[in-house]
């Protein structure tokens, strides 16, 4: 069973990650969007974290839903709102227990993740987070290092792609040969799952 503790702990381990890949997601924002990734999903989760620690939520719906507020809140970006979205709309379906299995998270996380495709309109294949989110949830099912696996493949297929949503999509057909910058954040992302776990 996965505890409050567990989903402040995904939350710190994804705020290092961040931490030491920020240059590279930044690097990666620079041919095909403005340069700013890295720079601000670190001030997203340096915020979420620090108020993960002043109110400490008991539930993990309540660490869920503060985290993605707090990156609704901080984070300028296109990111900000979705990955916000990602975390609130999973937390809410996580509801008010104590502990949650880790079925009752993968349905939750297939949940937040619809709410980031009709937040931000992109299916698979538009070239953004989605592409490594989708089969992320798809594997969860196997375990997080299942989860973790599909999330790297879906980045690195990214770089094929033509972008159809976000900034990237401006250059058209330019945003080709490319990993999206998103897609592999979100690898960091569910990446994070396994080391809270562990
Ligand atoms: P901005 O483009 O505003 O500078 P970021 O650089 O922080 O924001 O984030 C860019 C990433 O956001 C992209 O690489 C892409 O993965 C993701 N993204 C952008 N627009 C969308 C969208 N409509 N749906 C899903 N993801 C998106
Ligand atoms: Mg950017
Ligand atoms: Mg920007």
């Amino acid at each position: 069973m996965l505890d409050a503790d567990f989903f402040r702990r995904w939350m710190t381990a994804t705020a290092a990650s961040v931490d030491r890949e920020a240059e590279r997601l930044t690097a990666l924002d620079s041919p095909i969007g403005d340069a700013d990734h890295g720079s601000n999903l670190q001030r997203g989760f340096h915020a979420v974290t620090a108020v993960l620690e002043k109110e400490a939520p008991a539930t993990p719906g309540a660490v869920l839903v503060l985290a993605g507020r707090q990156l609704i809140s901080t984070v300028g970006g296109a990111s900000g709102p979705l990955y916000g979205t990602l975390l609130r709309r999973t937390g809410k379906a996580l509801g008010e227990d104590a502990e949650v299995s880790e079925g009752q998270f993968a349905d939750a996380f297939r949940a937040g993740v619809d709410a980031v495709m009709a937040l931000g309109g992109a299916a698979p294949g538009d070239k953004t987070m989605i592409d490594a989110l989708i089969p992320a949830v798809d594997a969860l099912g196997d375990g997080f290092g299942a989860a973790r696996a599909a999330a790297e493949e879906g980045a690195l297929a990214t770089t094929p792609l033509q972008a159809r949503k976000g900034r990237a999509s401006y250059l058209g057909e330019r945003s080709i040969g490319h990993q999206d910058p998103g897609a592999t954040s979100s690898s960091l992302l569910v990446a994070a799952l396994a080391e809270a776990n562990g």
